[in-house]
């Protein structure tokens, strides 16, 4: 009884974007299939979103309401999405239309051609967005390929296409703050793409302020690296290699007579131990850093087919 696709779409507060959604999203997938679900996940709004959604329900009897009880934030309102979706494919979008709902039928196509598990939205232009908002994206992705591997696309967000393979064993990981755009791509199931134009907010004003952005920016760094915890070694080396230089600038003053008396060995001292306090502290991060990875226990593999088993799995659900 799975339907073909199921369409997540988190919303906060966008009474405003809910009509010209609906005029584009509901043509497009009608044109695609019948077989669909529209799963809208009301995170928890303070405006009449829940109400015309649900006014909505009448006449499409495809779409689905799930209202959270409170505001729980993007990501989490999209694992609720996805933990509910029933779709064998499973696309997620955003409800402000910046991402088309026209390159869905695209996305479904190339994962059934290719037999693909993950189809990447990625922003090919985002002229429309602000200054800000591509310096500082760009900065995020640049720093998380640096951080986490060069494995992360660029400029592909939450706009995209996973196979019910993907969505299980995304499921399945035991994040409790995932950020999908690295957790999807970690998996590294067969994956495309599909590029498209960044469009402007249909309405109403974003819900990622400043605030979000950087809670996003350091949920990324510490599900995913340890660089933070590796600073503390980083610069206790580089103070205990300040220390040699100084201690020999010490002795060279203390016998050229240049220094007061008692300066250069609390000079040595003062450094010396700030730099083995700080490379202590980064064997500390470093196991830490152990203890972390072992209690997040993500699966270091995924079974694409066995043969011996009974019921051979496909790569795609498809
Ligand atoms: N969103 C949500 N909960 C939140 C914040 C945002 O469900 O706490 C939804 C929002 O309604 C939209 C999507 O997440 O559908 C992306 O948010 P937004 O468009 O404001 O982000 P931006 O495009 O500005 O980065
Ligand atoms: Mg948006």
């Amino acid at each position: 009884m799975a339907p073909l696709l199921s369409v997540v779409i988190p919303m906060y507060n966008e009474q405003d974007a809910i009509a010209p959604l609906t005029a584009r999203l509901r043509p497009a997938l009608d044109a695609i299939t019948a077989d669909y679900e529209v799963v809208a996940v009301d995170d928890g709004s303070a405006d009449d979103t829940a109400q015309l959604v649900d006014g909505l329900r009448a006449d499409w009897p495809q779409l689905r309401l799930i209202r959270l009880r409170r505001n729980a934030g993007h990501q989490a309102a999209l694992t609720a999405g996805l933990t509910r979706a029933r779709g064998r494919y499973v696309v997620s979008i955003d409800a402000d239309l910046q991402d088309p709902p026209e390159k869905i039928g695209e996305m479904l196509a190339l994962a059934r051609r290719d037999h693909l598990d993950v189809v990447y939205g990625v922003r090919a232009d985002r002229a429309t967005d602000t200054v800000f908002k591509r310096r500082t994206a760009a900065a995020y992705y640049r720093l998380m390929r640096r951080l986490v591997g060069s494995w992360v696309p660029r400029d592909a967000g939450d706009f995209r296409l996973l196979s019910r393979t993907a969505v299980d064993a995304l499921l399945a990981l035991p994040d409790h703050q995932p950020v999908y755009r690295l957790l999807v791509p970690a998996l590294g199931f067969p994956s495309g793409t599909v590029s498209y134009v960044r469009a402007e907010r249909v309405a109403g004003t974003t819900k990622y302020p400043l605030g979000r952005m950087v809670r996003l920016a350091l949920d990324s760094v510490t599900n995913f690296s340890a660089a933070p915890l590796r600073l503390a070694t980083w610069l206790g080396l580089i103070s205990f290699c300040c220390c040699l230089v100084m201690i020999g600038f010490g002795v060279v003053g203390y016998v050229a007579g240049w220094t007061v008396p008692g300066w250069t060995s609390l000079f040595v001292a003062v450094l010396f131990l700030g730099g083995l306090q700080l490379t202590c502290l980064g064997l500390l991060g470093e196991y830490v850093a152990r203890i972390y990875s072992t209690v997040q226990a993500r699966p270091t593999y995924h079974i694409g087919t066995d043969t011996a088993a009974a019921r051979v799995e496909e790569t795609t659900s498809a």
